[in-house]
C-alpha cells in the first residue's frame, strides 16, 4: 500500500458530474479566496452526465421550476456569449404534438407555469396566422421568447411536413433546445482549476462528522478534512448522506436512449425536439402483440403505453445522428455503477417514436449497425423536484435529485448551492427547492396537486 494522500481544504464537493463540477465553478466564482477541492471516484462527467440528452427547457407545471430553469438557461447563454458558443447552445424550442384539439387542461398548466414569467407570453395560431415563426435558424440569439399554439392542421403540415397528418395540436416551446453538456462540464472544470481549485480522484467510503469532516477513501489510501461539505453524489447522494448519519427522500428509475446514423434521412436535421404527447399501443404486427402479451417481462409493451415519447436530429444540421428517448419507467430501484439496460429498448421506442415521425418506420427490424443504447439514473423526490441546500448535519449540504432536468439545472443549483454554502442572498426559491419545503404543508399540498411532474 502506498503512502496515505493527507489533504485539507474549506469546502469539499463530492461528486464530478455536471451538477458537483458546476457547484465548484460557483463556489470557486463567489469567493476566489476559499479552497475548493473536488472529488470522484472516476472521471468527470462519466456517470449520469454522460448520458444526458442535452436537452433544456423552461417548460415546468409549477412558475418556481420555470424560474429556477430559466436561471440556468441565462447562465448557459453567459457561458455560451463568454465562449464564443462552445458549449454549442441552440434553440430550436420543444414541440409537443398532439392528436387533441381540446387542450384545457394543458393550456392551464402553461398559463399557470409561466405565470411568474412575463416575457414568456402564449401566442395561438390558427390556419390563417401569419405570425408564427418555424425554427428555421438553431441560433439561440434569434430564437423568439414564449410559446406557440399551433392549432391549424395545414400550417402545422406546412410548417412540419415530416410529422404524421393525424396532429391537431403543436405547442412550441421557444426558450428550448439543446447544449453540449460535456463541453460546458468541461469548460466550467478549467475555470475552477484556473481559479485554484483542486481535483482529487477517490472513492469516498465514510466520513467523520465530529467536526471538521474528515472523508476516508480507503481503497485509493486518500484522506481529506474539509470545513464544509457539499454531497453532489448523482445517483448516490443517498449513500453519501447515510455516511453523514442521515437520509434523503430520493429513488431512483433507469432512463434509456438510442442514438443512431439516420442514413434514409428519416428525421429532417431543422427538426425540433419533438415530443409526442399522446399515450399509445406501440405499433407491433398482431403476431408481435400476441407473443409479448404472453412474456411476463414485455407484456406492458404490448399494452397502452404512456406519453412523451421524443425523438430529435443530434449533431447538428450537418450531423447525421438522431437520438430517441421515452422515459416510462418507474419502477424505483437501487443505483449501481452499471445501470442494467433492457435489451427490447431500442425497438420499443423506435417503434413508438414512428408514431409522430412515420419515415422512422423504413428501420423496423433493422436499425442501423452503428448505433448506441444507453442509459444511466434519474435520481429523483417523490414530486420531481431537486434537493439544494442544507442537510440535517452542520455545514453539510446536498445539490442533486435532478432527475432528467440535470443538464439544464446544473449552472442554477450550482449557484444557487453556492449561496447556501457561503450564506449569501438567494432567489425567492430556494426554500422552496431545498429541504425545507417539506416544513411548508401548503407549498407540498399544491405540488401534489399538479397534473404533470414534468418528467420527460
Ligand atoms: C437517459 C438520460 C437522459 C437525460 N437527458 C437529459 C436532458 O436531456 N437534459 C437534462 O437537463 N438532463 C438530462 N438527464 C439528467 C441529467 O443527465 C442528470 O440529472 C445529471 O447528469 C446528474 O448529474 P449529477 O452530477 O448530479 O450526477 P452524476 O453525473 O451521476 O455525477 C455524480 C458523480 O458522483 C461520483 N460519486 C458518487 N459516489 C461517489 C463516492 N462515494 N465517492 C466519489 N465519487 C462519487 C460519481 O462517480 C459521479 O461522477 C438525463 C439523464 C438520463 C439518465
Amino acid at each position: 500500500m502506498g503512502a496515505r494522500t493527507a489533504h485539507s481544504c474549506d469546502v469539499l464537493v463530492i461528486g464530478a458530474g455536471i451538477v458537483g463540477i458546476s457547484a465548484a465553478y460557483y463556489l470557486k466564482k463567489y469567493r476566489p479566496e476559499t479552497s475548493v477541492t473536488l472529488i470522484d471516484s472516476g472521471q468527470p462527467m462519466a456517470f449520469t452526465s454522460a448520458h444526458s440528452g442535452e436537452n433544456y427547457r423552461n417548460w415546468w407545471p409549477h412558475p418556481i421550476m420555470t424560474q429556477y430553469t430559466d436561471r440556468s438557461i441565462d447562465l448557459m447563454e453567459e457561458i455560451a456569449t463568454r465562449t464564443d458558443n462552445r458549449i454549442n447552445l441552440t434553440r430550436r424550442g420543444y414541440v409537443l404534438a398532439t392528436r387533441n384539439s381540446e387542450l384545457n387542461t394543458l393550456m392551464s398548466e402553461l398559463e399557470y407555469g409561466y405565470s411568474q414569467t412575463p416575457s414568456s407570453s402564449i401566442r395561438e395560431h390558427g390556419n390563417q396566422s401569419g405570425s408564427y415563426q418555424p425554427p428555421t435558424h438553431a441560433d439561440w440569439l434569434k430564437a423568439p421568447t414564449g410559446v406557440d399554439v399551433v392549432r391549424g392542421e395545414k400550417l402545422i403540415q406546412q410548417s412540419f411536413p415530416s410529422y404524421d397528418q393525424s396532429v391537431q395540436t403543436l405547442i412550441h416551446v421557444r426558450r428550448a433546445g439543446s447544449v453540449d453538456s460535456q463541453q460546458m462540464g468541461q469548460h466550467m472544470l478549467e475555470d475552477f482549476v484556473a481559479a485554484g481549485g483542486v481535483r482529487v480522484t477517490g472513492h469516498v467510503d465514510n466520513i467523520e462528522t465530529s467536526g471538521r469532516f474528515v472523508v476516508n477513501c480507503s481503497n485509493d489510501d486518500v484522506q481529506i478534512t474539509a470545513e464544509q461539505l457539499v454531497n453532489a453524489a448523482g445517483p448516490f447522494i443517498g449513500e453519501i448522506a447515510s455516511m453523514l448519519g442521515g437520509s434523503l427522500p430520493v429513488s431512483h428509475t433507469v432512463q434509456q436512449k438510442i442514438a443512431f446514423e439516420d442514413k434514409a434521412g428519416a428525421i429532417p436535421r431543422d427538426m425540433p425536439f419533438s415530443i409526442d404527447l399522446d399515450s399509445q399501443f406501440i405499433d407491433w404486427s398482431e403476431e408481435e402483440r400476441a407473443l409479448l402479451s404472453e412474456d411476463e417481462h414485455y407484456a406492458r409493451y404490448a399494452q397502452e403505453m404512456p406519453g412523451a415519447i421524443h425523438c430529435r436530429p443530434d449533431g447538428g444540421d450537418n450531423g447525421s445522428w438522431v437520438k430517441l428517448g421515452w422515459a416510462f419507467n418507474d419502477t424505483a430501484t437501487t443505483p449501481l455503477r452499471e445501470p442494467t439496460l433492457n435489451d427490447a429498448y431500442p425497438e420499443i421506442v423506435l417503434r413508438g417514436a414512428a408514431r409522430l415521425n412515420p419515415s422512422l418506420k423504413s428501420y423496423y427490424g433493422c436499425l442501423p449497425k452503428n448505433r448506441r443504447h444507453y442509459g444511466g439514473y434519474y435520481t429523483l423526490t417523490k414530486e420531481n423536484w431537486p434537493l439544494v441546500g442544507p442537510m440535517n448535519v452542520n455545514n453539510a449540504f446536498v445539490v442533486g435529485a435532478m432527475s432528467g432536468f440535470g443538464t439544464m439545472a446544473a449552472c442554477a443549483s450550482g449557484e444557487l448551492c453556492a449561496q447556501w454554502v457561503f450564506d449569501l442572498e438567494k432567489p425567492e426559491y430556494a426554500d422552496a427547492l431545498s429541504l425545507k419545503r417539506y416544513e411548508n404543508g401548503a407549498l407540498m399540498r399544491e405540488i401534489s396537486s399538479l397534473t404533470s411532474r414534468g418528467i420527460l
